[in-house]
């Protein structure tokens, strides 16, 4: 397939990745473990084809244009079995667990849905590392420390299940069609699955207007009493604004709270 524009779907987020310096830092980001990748959106096929040098992949493509071109393109790779072709939507194959077996996530995600899927590979228990291209805003969202202007509910609930770190930024040159927007390679490294839905309605209330205060965000839900004691054993100023407190405190706060 030459002209990757000109076949680009917007509907299915298709920005192929021709960069071959960034598809390079990719594969040397990977985490070091025997697990097969799950590569959701393998496209044209350009990661794909350094993924199943190094590991077993299964790949979920939803448009079916490219999939007849990777059943082609990819067929010595499926027949000896380095590489297992899913077509259709991911989030219809994608139950509790994608994979039967522990997997990494190695991908460049479709922008439109790639917050889902990375809700949905923190909360699977067969996932167990996520390497993926998103919008460079979305991985500072996860990526965030407290007390900078993107800490948010994503950042918590990322970091209350693994370590999470931005590995590369990358411009929208590095693609073709080129995206409207910046791009940036997320690494989180699982030490345990997201899972504790009070946990997170308590931080949606917290985060719900970013610029009040926690006391008063949290008020909506929370009886005033239990909450005061709250910020009280926890030493937090009734003034504290929701981006302040640590993803640790949080946990605390819900400990508390409920
Ligand atoms: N991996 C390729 C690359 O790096 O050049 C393509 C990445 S492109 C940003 C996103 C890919 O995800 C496209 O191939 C698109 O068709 C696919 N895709 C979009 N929605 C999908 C879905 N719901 N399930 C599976 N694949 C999907």
């Amino acid at each position: 397939m030459q002209n990757r524009a000109a076949i680009a779907k917007k509907k299915f987020g298709q920005n192929f990745l021709r960069d071959e310096a960034v598809l390079a830092q990719i594969i040397q980001s990977m985490p070091d473990t025997p697990h097969r990748i799950a590569e959701i959106g393998p496209g044209l096929g350009d990661l794909t084809k350094y993924l199943v040098d190094v590991k077993s992949v299964t790949a979920f493509e939803v448009d079916t244009d490219l999939c007849k071109h990777l059943e082609h393109h990819f067929a010595d790779a499926i027949a000896t079995g380095a590489l297992t072709l899913r077509c259709g939507d991911v989030l219809e194959h994608w139950k509790s667990e994608l994979l039967d077996e522990p997997y990494d996530l190695v991908a460049n995600l479709p922008y439109y849905i790639a917050t889902n899927i990375i809700l949905k590979a923190l909360a699977d228990p067969a996932c167990r590392n996520l390497l993926v291209m998103i919008q460079r805003e979305v991985a500072e969202k996860f990526s965030a420390a407290p007390g900078e202007r993107a800490f948010g509910a994503l950042s918590v609930i990322a970091q209350s299940a693994g370590e999470t770190s931005i590995v590369l930024h990358v411009p929208p040159s590095a693609f073709e069609p080129a995206p409207k927007v910046d791009s940036a390679v997320l690494l989180i490294r699982k030490t345990a699955n997201r899972n504790d839905t009070g946990f997170e309605e308590m931080l949606r209330a917290a985060f719900a207007q970013p610029r009040k205060t926690l006391y008063k965000n949290l008020s909506a839900r929370c009886d005033g009493k239990t909450l005061a004691q709250a910020f009280e054993s926890l030493e937090l100023a009734p003034t504290v604004r929701p981006h302040q407190l640590s993803t640790s405190d949080y946990h605390r706060l819900y400990t508390l709270l409920h």
